[in-house]
């Protein structure tokens, strides 16, 4: 083998490695940076060198590219679907004929939850992933193993050691968080938002473009094998060695005895269901021993040793007493629904989202109309439709309103949203409120003691306009209002010193500017230097930065247009906000004889950014730590070793926003 091919090798290993302890360990030990690295060296040499193509590199994660049509080819094994049940007593005689064909009522089940996402079906062999199918018909699905290589939780090579082919199938889904998050990035780059993770998913893994798929937050939870070799005993043994192989398999399955503790797995997923990471619609139980799962067999549709319990959806009926009229930070109005409380999985609901104008408008609601209430999951609990039979009075139709409830002002719609706005932005008290709340807030200049009920009251009073209001506080007028004692004006006036010096992505963000959200702001730093330099930039060459949309472009020009705002950024300036990219700054020698380690994973910087910073600022880099070390800049996921030695020998720790202060 020659030096190429060897190090291809290595790298695809490498790789792979990564992949499996972040995907499926949880533990990240490479940057994002250096993980980057080491893909783009991969990418390079196999472009380079076409001999050794392999259809499995983990190069093929990031997309393969637009198909035309997904094939349709056979399973191996029929994917069959499962039979349902919605309660105890059609689970007892499920068990009862179990039994009697059994001849026994003394067995094993493995109870597992039900993932709700879409199927999909991995073939194996020889230690590699063939082919992907979705279930399709059961017989026959599409082929659309492009979209399923770029999951990276995904093994394309295993150790084949415990079965040479097979067929291992799981569900396609994403956790909750992630669905979060890609909607706000949507959000931010004025794209529509997804619905919910199911439909997301199983849209997903249909898409022609696989580049696009790999944009996507998808895993794969795997809860079956099924192969000719299987000689292990129970399914639980079988989750476990997919486990072994490298599979995602979530550890929540419970095999009990009988079906009182089936009973009892069921009721503690339906009250604790909100608490997973993910969404469920149910449990499985599955007859554990595989000998038994034989003997019983298969009905044309189902297998007969296994039943899928389902929650029923938590829908209840109530009555609506009337509809509220919020005021976002952003002007838009959304519509929140008073009910007469309800008991829904465990909690009061008071309160019900209608999220938009249209989608009110879509109900034509009454006050005094029975309403079905929906609470999934983890989602804030919303109405799905009226109990048409009791309607309140046709005179009681509720409104939209055509005024601000807050200020007035004449409401305006665009075509482009589902919301109407409050156009007046500067004096709309929530609206005002917001933007300061906003400003202070965790994410973005993190100022301690100044809460969101003291913003409102201090806005009310007077003292604070708005945010350049927080850099001129008159202390003791604010330790004379009532309940705000002078320990909480000394820590707020610490709060504020701090923030001057949050760096520049983070006062960016604070501005909140229209759909410019935390990844956004990271993106247009990457680009430019200073603020003035993004005041002065057009439409077209904002739209050219990475991720930032027509839309967000034309909000972006809009704020620097405006008067008042460039004033606002003077007055920041003034107050001693940074609004320049440190990074990017001259060369200087103020870390000149310092000597600094650098650990862990940075927020705003990746590793390379941060050893150039401290090398052209005259410092010295050095990989251990030792009583020569000046500092040890610390990220995220610091080592604990490296954490030890630096307290033994004294060695300040400092984060990457302390370093750019000891710079400046
Ligand atoms: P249904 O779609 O209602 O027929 O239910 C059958 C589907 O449930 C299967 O095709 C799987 O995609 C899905 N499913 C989710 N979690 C599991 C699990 N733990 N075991 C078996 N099937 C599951
Ligand atoms: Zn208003």
């Amino acid at each position: 083998m020659n030096e190429i091919e060897s190090r291809i090798l290595e790298l695809r290993e490498i790789i792979n490695k990564h992949n499996h302890n972040y995907y499926n360990l949880d533990k990240n030990l490479i940057s994002d940076f250096d993980y980057d690295k080491l893909l783009d060296e991969l990418i390079n040499l196999e472009s380079r060198y076409p001999e050794y193509f392999d259809e499995n590199s983990p190069s093929n994660r990031v997309g393969g590219g637009l198909s035309d049509k997904f094939n349709s080819e056979s399973h191996i094994y029929q994917m069959y679907s499962l039979d349902n049940t919605y309660s105890n007593e059609e689970l007892e005689s499920w068990y009862a004929r179990a039994s009697k064909i059994l001849d026994t009522d003394d067995f094993e089940f493995c109870c597992e939850l039900k993932y709700d996402g879409a199927s999909v079906n991995l073939l194996y062999e020889n230690g590699k992933l063939l082919r992907a199918l979705t279930r399709g018909d059961g017989t026959q699905g599409d082929n659309i193993t492009n979209n399923i290589k770029t999951i990276r939780s995904v093994p394309l090579n295993i150790d084949n050691s415990f079965l040479k082919k097979f067929e291992i199938r799981g569900e396609i889904i994403i956790l909750n968080d992630s669905f979060k998050q890609l909607n706000r990035k949507r959000e931010e780059l004025g794209e529509p938002i997804f619905k919910n993770p199911r439909n997301t998913a199983s849209g997903s893994i249909k898409l022609l473009d696989s580049n696009e798929v790999a944009r996507r937050p998808l895993q794969c939870f795997l809860y079956s094998i099924v192969s000719d070799e299987v000689k292990m005993k129970s399914h639980s043994e079988l989750l476990n060695i997919a486990r072994d192989m490298g599979f995602d398999v979530p550890k929540y399955e419970k095999v009990v005895d009988g079906l009182d503790g089936v009973k009892e797995y069921i009721n503690y997923w339906d009250k604790n269901r909100s608490s997973l990471p993910f969404e469920i619609d149910g449990i499985v139980i599955k007859v554990n021993y595989i000998d038994f799962q034989k003997k019983l067999g298969f009905t044309s549709k189902f297998p007969r040793w296994a039943i899928a319990y389902k929650y029923k959806a938590e829908n209840l009926v109530t009555k609506l007493n009337s509809i509220s009229f919020n005021v976002g930070r952003t002007g838009a109005i959304t519509p929140v629904a008073n009910l007469e409380p309800v008991l829904i999985s465990g909690s009061t609901v008071k309160r019900a989202s209608l999220h938009s104008f249209d989608q009110m408008m879509k109900l034509r609601l009454r006050v005094n109309d029975s309403v079905y209430v929906e609470k999934g999951g983890e989602i804030i609990p919303k109405i799905t439709g009226i109990d048409i039979e009791n309607r309140g009075s046709k005179y009681d139709e509720i409104k939209f309103p055509t005024n601000c409830p807050e200020c007035n002002s004449e409401l305006v719609k665009l075509d482009s949203e589902a919301n109407f706005f409050c156009p007046n932005v500067k004096d709309c008290s929530p609206q005002a409120i917001g933007r300061i709340q906003h400003f202070v807030s965790r994410k973005a200049m993190n100022i301690d003691g100044l809460g969101d009920e003291t913003i409102k009251l201090l806005y009310h009073k007077g003292y604070l306009k708005d945010i350049s209001d927080i850099f001129d506080l008159d202390y003791d007028s604010i330790s004379l209002i009532q309940g705000h004692a002078d320990k909480s004006a000394e820590n707020l006036k610490m709060g504020v010193e701090n923030s001057k010096s949050k760096p520049f992505q983070k006062v960016l963000y604070g501005l909140g500017i229209r759909y410019v959200g935390e990844s956004a702001s990271k993106k247009i730093i990457k680009k430019i230097k200073s603020i003035d330099e993004l005041m002065n930039m057009s439409i077209e060459s904002l739209s050219e930065i990475d991720e930032i949309g027509e839309k967000t472009a034309v909000s972006i020009k809009e704020f620097f247009q405006d008067e008042d705002n460039r004033d606002l950024i003077t007055r920041l300036k003034s107050a001693g906000l940074v609004f320049i990219d440190n990074s990017k700054t001259d060369i200087s020698s103020s870390l000149s004889n310092l000597t600094f380690v650098i650990s862990g994973v940075f927020e705003m910087h990746t590793r390379e950014e941060i050893k150039n910073l401290i090398e052209i600022n005259g410092g010295k880099i050095s990989t251990s730590i030792s009583s020569k070390t000046s500092y040890l800049v610390a990220g995220s996921n610091l080592g604990s070793t490296k954490y030890a030695k630096a307290n033994n020998l004294g060695v300040p720790i400092i984060n990457e926003v302390s370093l750019i202060d000891l710079i400046s």
